[in-house]
């Protein structure tokens, strides 16, 4: 190891190390088990360097917004420079249908469907693609109704939650929202929660609840997120321009 890459791990143990304390301070407030929640780590704009020393720390859960970026990375963890780690790829990011077929190549979960259009795609694909584990699937909903962030209006949900489910290629997992740019995520959260209760009227099984950043995470785990999703407060600022 270089010393620029001890002072990189050192970095990330630090932020882990904190980010977990978050999680489990956030949990005991509301009476929940740390064990509920599972931390995906958003290494877009980060280097396969990072993702493997996230999985020598145990976060074996990984966040990506875009196909291209994702695939160049796993491509990079299988050059052989590193041990071969169990990872589970979550893609967070929206998504064009054009990019099914690669994404279900080694996503192990699609957090951003948010149209009947891309449920069909990923089915065929992850069908064409004879994968061994159906696509896990969160619809994302649109707590603002800001079509330009992605996710399904709320009256959309139904619909969209039994196309899901109707495809063996897929499995429903339950919802996904970012927290609006304006405004108070607890508000936004306590909106999901309720959409997701609807969803489970009709999908019991469907339970999981992916919300909560690096700056929202506690008010997102006091509404019951199972699935934080969390990129600057474990590997830094991002370059704006990468967002
Ligand atoms: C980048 C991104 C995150 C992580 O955001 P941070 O504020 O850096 O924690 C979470 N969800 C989605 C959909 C993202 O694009």
């Amino acid at each position: 190891m270089t010393p620029a890459d001890d002072l990189r791990r050192s970095e990330l143990v630090t932020s882990l190390g904190a980010l977990r304390g978050r999680i489990a301070g956030a949990c005991a407030a509301v009476g929940r088990q740390a064990s509920s929640v599972t931390l995906i780590a958003v290494t877009k704009t980060y280097p396969a360097d990072d993702v493997a020393t996230l999985a020598e720390l145990g976060v074996l859960d990984l966040g990506e917004s875009k196909d291209q970026e994702a695939r160049a990375k796993i491509s990079d963890l299988a050059s052989g420079a590193y041990p071969p780690f169990a990872l589970r790829w979550h893609m967070v990011g929206r998504l064009q249908t054009n990019k099914a077929r690669s994404v279900v190549s080694y996503a192990h979960a699609v957090h951003s469907v948010d149209r009947p259009k891309l449920v069909t795609a990923l089915a065929e694909a992850a069908a064409a693609e004879q994968r061994a584990r159906p696509v896990e699937v969160f619809v994302q909903v649109s707590l603002d109704g800001d079509p330009q962030r992605g996710g399904a209006i709320v009256d959309e949900m139904p619909a969209l939650a039994d196309a899901v489910a109707g495809r063996p290629e897929l499995i429903l997992r339950g919802v996904m929202a970012v927290a609006p740019l304006q405004g108070d995520p607890e508000a936004a959260f306590g909106d999901l929660a309720a959409v997701s209760a609807d969803l489970r009227r009709q999908h019991p099984q469907a339970d999981a609840i992916s919300a909560g950043m690096s700056h929202d995470l506690e008010q997102a785990i006091a509404h019951g997120a199972t699935h934080l999703r969390i990129g600057t407060a474990l590997l830094g600022r991002r370059p704006p321009i990468l967002g």
